[in-house]
């Protein structure tokens, strides 16, 4: 695996490969580092489906509300690197924060029609711009063929989905199924700050997904929904911020032309915020 920093050496070798051979597919993914299981997901897929893999690593500040949230992100390269090389991936791009936002560049406003400033958005302002800037930044960066993202991050597919269209970029964007612990719990970099315990515990969000898909063809999404809060509050330690029913392509409230459904839920345990949600249809 090729290990790059620079932005235009980068730019510059994936031109080169493309202009001697017009048919090689570059494949992308993204991600903040901390790799796991689900990330591999995505890594796999685009080996699959590409000529050349290229996943970056960088933990984008302008998507951190919380300044100790983003100086506590977990930086295990050697891990990452390790199992990058294990799956195959052709490039890493690790670059420092000047050659994603050069000095003179300047943080852009995307009109997302709203869709950055509900649910995850309400909760985290600003954060869905800070992932725009960066993905418009990488994406000029890269200039892939196919880009990866995993369905965990539900509200970011929609936000990114969006993006392409309004920058009119020729990127094809897949999504990746939710990679699980064995017990049902969403893999995520988040996870390793949970006490053993709460880890193994917290398998209860699953359940509820679950649960919710299995019963709200016969009772309705709103008692499926009030059934999993009740179920939620019997656990102690834990808060739940949100357990909601959207409409899968706008994530408002679902009416009868909604055409996907989805159940959205973060909680919070031990101070980690959890995200999960399922498609219902
Ligand atoms: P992150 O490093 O957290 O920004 O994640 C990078 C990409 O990996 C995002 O597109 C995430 O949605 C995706 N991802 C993270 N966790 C999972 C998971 N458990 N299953 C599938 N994709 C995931």
């Amino acid at each position: 695996m090729k290990l790059v920093k620079s932005a235009n050496k980068l730019t510059n070798y994936l031109n080169n490969l493309q202009t001697e051979d017009k048919s090689v597919q570059i494949g992308f993914v993204p991600t903040m580092g901390a790799l796991h299981a689900g990330h591999m997901r995505l890594i796999d897929q685009s080996v699959r489906e590409n000529d050349i893999t290229v996943c970056s690593i960088f933990v984008n500040p302008t998507q951190f509300g919380d300044a100790s949230d983003l100086a506590n992100y977990p930086k295990p390269i050697e891990s990452d690197i390790k199992q990058l090389i294990h799956h195959n991936c052709d490039i890493l791009f690790l670059p420092e924060i000047k050659e994603v936002y050069p000095q003179e560049y300047h943080q852009q406003h995307f009109n997302l029609d709203g869709i950055d400033l509900i649910i995850e958005g309400a909760q985290r302002p600003g954060h869905f711009q800070g992932v725009c800037n960066v993905l418009s930044r990488l994406f000029f960066i890269v200039q892939p063929n196919r880009a990866y993202f995993g369905q965990k991050d539900y509200q970011q597919t929609l936000v990114v989905k969006k993006l392409i269209r309004l920058l009119n970029l020729p990127i094809e964007i897949s999504i990746v199924p939710i990679a699980r612990e064995e017990n049902g719990l969403a893999m995520s970099s988040r996870n390793q700050r949970l006490s053993k315990e709460a880890r193994k515990n917290a398998s209860f969000i699953n359940h509820t997904l679950l649960s919710i898909k299995e019963e709200w063809k016969l009772i309705g999404l709103e008692q499926a929904i009030e059934n999993s809060k009740n179920y939620i509050s019997r656990f102690p330690g834990v808060k739940l911020e949100y357990l909601l029913a959207v409409d899968g392509n706008t994530l408002l409230a679902v009416d009868k032309n909604s055409t996907s459904i989805v159940i959205l839920i973060v909680v919070k345990l031990e101070g980690v915020r959890l995200l999960d949600n399922i498609i219902l249809a």
